[in-house]
């Protein structure tokens, strides 16, 4: 029985570890999963490449993008504008892998209304010392944006009931399996099965008139 893909989205505060949990994930389920290129006009941090970690666009590129309908959903972030490309999205679901979206909460709100069905998870850090040591911990951001991404974070906090599940990125590899665990439980919902369910119905009809 073959089924198509689910969305999840991952969302955090900047400086949550959500990055790494990514890399985790795929480098334990490599066939169960494909995570989402966003393009985004920021411009790349040392050792980030075109294509892996973004497509890394002109501001007069993603506007096209936007003009083309291309994107399922984008949004701007501390002074970037940063979007899903759609049919990469669209071809691994086709695929029956389910897609991760790491994208930030104006984003992850888009794509719930379009697919009701998405699963909404949010990552946070055990503290809020412990996001700030984080982000310094980078060492690649100037004072300032480090500041504007803790503000971003004081915002953000007051949607975190919007998103279904949390997840606290303690320890790593606990985190990596309670995401595991949370987006297959999200493939067995009933409400995401119903073309399995009108074919179980066919076949019992089908059983008992012969
Ligand atoms: P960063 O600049 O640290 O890579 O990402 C900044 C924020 O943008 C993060 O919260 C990240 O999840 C979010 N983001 C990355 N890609 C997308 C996207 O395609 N759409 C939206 N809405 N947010 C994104």
């Amino acid at each position: 029985m073959s089924h198509k893909g689910n969305l999840a989205v991952v969302s955090g505060f900047s400086g949550a570890g959500k990055g790494t949990l990514m890399k985790a994930l795929l480098e334990q389920y490599p066939m169960q999963y494909a995570l989402s290129i966003s393009a985004t006009t920021r411009k790349p941090r040392e050792g980030e490449e075109h294509g892996r970690e973004y497509f890394f666009l002109t501001k007069e590129q993603f506007e096209q993008l936007i003009a083309e309908d291309a994107l399922i959903e984008y949004a701007g972030y501390v002074g970037n504008y940063y979007g899903t490309p759609k049919r990469y999205v669209q071809e691994q679901l086709e695929a029956g892998r389910d897609v991760i979206l790491e994208i930030e909460i104006q984003g992850a709100l888009k794509v719930k209304k379009k697919f009701p069905d998405t699963l909404l998870l949010f990552v946070v850090p055990p503290s809020a010392a412990e996001l700030e040591k984080r982000l310094r911990g980078r060492g690649t951001e100037t004072d300032e944006v480090i500041r504007s991404r803790l503000a971003r974070a004081a915002e953000e906090a007051a949607y975190m009931e919007q998103y279904d599940y949390l997840l606290i990125n303690d320890d790593l590899s606990v985190c990596v399996e309670q995401m595991h665990a949370l987006i297959q439980a999200q493939r067995a919902r009933v409400s995401g099965n119903s073309s399995f369910i009108a074919d179980m119905r066919g076949q019992l009809e089908h059983l008992r008139q012969r």
